[in-house]
């Protein structure tokens, strides 16, 4: 049996034990969404946002692509971050990214010529790994560079969306977290909590909007 054929045999058993289960989850599936959270993850095959949060469909408003990047320059990426926040009105915005990643990886190794779409998307990483030069290069192996500049992304995504327009200027603005995913025990670390005083820039941006609403 090809590998779509049985897919499609897997979608029709998960239907039917799904229903069999719950006899309004597909009826509550069809009256539409409304997701509390936004996932930016990576596209990596093996950090499916739903399995590894132990979510449901409807649960998650999901964006990944290599690297779990938040490019402002991006449609793509600007779309879902708009359509999230102004219309779903999420309540929490979570970028995910993990350990062994094969983009953050790319970024410190001389670029490929077969990848040109690839080097364009990861640029931004290669310019933060050039700005954390000096803490990277601590470490002797490739993997451990590339495992600390993984969390060095996560951290500068959080700090990007905690910027943008579209995130602060709600009136109740969602909270940015920054998390990451441990390849070798399935665990989620907390990098950047949006409930945690450290977090400057959104404090700043809450105080601002709370001001603006007493003025
Ligand atoms: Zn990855």
């Amino acid at each position: 049996m090809n590998r779509p054929k049985r897919m499609l045999l897997e979608n029709i058993a998960w239907a039917r034990e799904t229903a069999h289960a719950d006899a309004q989850f597909f009826p509550r599936l069809a009256q539409g969404q409304s997701p509390k959270v936004l996932w930016i993850g990576c596209a990596d095959s093996r950090v499916p946002a739903e399995t590894v949060t132990n979510a449901n469909p409807g649960d998650l408003f999901v964006h990944r692509n290599i690297a779990n990047l938040f490019s402002p320059g991006d449609d793509n990426t600007m779309s879902v971050l708009e359509y999230a926040v102004r219309v779903l009105k999420v309540d929490h915005v979570i970028v995910c990214g993990h350990y062994g990643c094969g983009g953050v990886r790319a970024s410190l190794l001389p670029q490929s010529s077969d990848l040109p779409h690839v080097n364009r998307r990861i640029a931004p990483l290669c310019a933060l790994g050039e700005q954390h030069r000096k803490e990277l290069d601590a470490f002797s192996e490739l993997d451990a560079r590339a495992n600390r500049l993984a969390e060095l992304n996560v951290l500068e995504q959080v700090r990007l969306l905690r910027q943008h327009a579209i995130v602060r200027d709600r009136d109740e603005l969602p909270l940015v977290h920054g998390w990451i995913f441990g390849l070798h025990d399935g665990l989620i670390k907390v990098l950047a909590s949006g409930y945690a005083e450290d977090s400057e820039t959104h404090d700043a941006a809450r105080a601002s909007v709370t001001s603006l609403r007493a003025a």
